[in-house]
C-alpha cells in the first residue's frame, strides 16, 4: 500500500479534494472478474453510478496494471488509459514501485519525476 496523497478535484464545479493511494495485490481473479469485484465493493461503500462521469464519489476504485498484460475489452482497459498523465496515480505508485516497467517499456520513475506537482499534497498516513 503506497502512502496517502491529497489532491484537488479535476471536473466539472466546486468539488471536495480526493484521497488518493495505490495498492499491489496478489489475486486468482482474471482483469474482469477483479473489475466486478472492486466494483462490488464501491458499491458496499455507498458508490452511486450516473450517467455523468467525474462527479464526486465516495469511493473510485480503478485497475491500473494487471502483472504484464495489456487488455482492451468494452469495459476494461488495461493499463488504465490515463494513468500516466495523473499525478495522484503516479506518485503514490513510485512510492510503491519505483522500478516497475509498464508494458509499452516506460519506467514508473521517469513517469513521475515528469509529472506535475500542483493540486497534490502528501497527508500523515493514518494506516499505519
Ligand atoms: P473513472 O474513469 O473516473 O474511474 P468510473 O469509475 O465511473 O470512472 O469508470 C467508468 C468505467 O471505466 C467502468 O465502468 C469500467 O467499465 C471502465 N474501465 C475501463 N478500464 C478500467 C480500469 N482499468 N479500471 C477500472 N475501470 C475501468
Ligand atoms: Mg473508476
Amino acid at each position: 500500500m503506497s502512502p496517502f496523497y491529497g489532491s484537488a478535484a479535476i471536473g466539472p464545479g466546486q468539488q471536495p479534494d480526493y484521497v488518493n493511494a495505490v495498492a499491489q495485490i496478489d489475486t486468482t481473479l482474471s482483469p474482469q472478474a477483479l473489475l466486478t469485484a472492486l466494483q462490488l465493493v464501491e458499491q458496499q461503500q455507498g458508490r452511486e453510478r450516473g450517467p455523468e462521469r467525474w462527479l464526486p464519489r465516495t469511493l473510485d476504485l480503478d485497475i491500473l496494471l494487471y502483472g504484464d498484460q495489456v487488455v482492451n475489452q468494452p469495459h476494461l482497459h488495461i493499463p488504465h488509459p490515463r494513468m500516466c498523465e495523473r499525478n495522484f496515480v503516479l506518485l503514490p505508485l513510485q512510492d510503491l514501485a519505483p522500478d516497475l516497467v509498464l508494458p509499452d517499456g516506460r519506467r514508473v520513475r521517469d513517469l513521475a519525476q515528469d509529472c506535475d506537482r500542483n493540486g497534490i499534497w502528501p497527508l500523515a498516513d493514518a494506516s499505519r
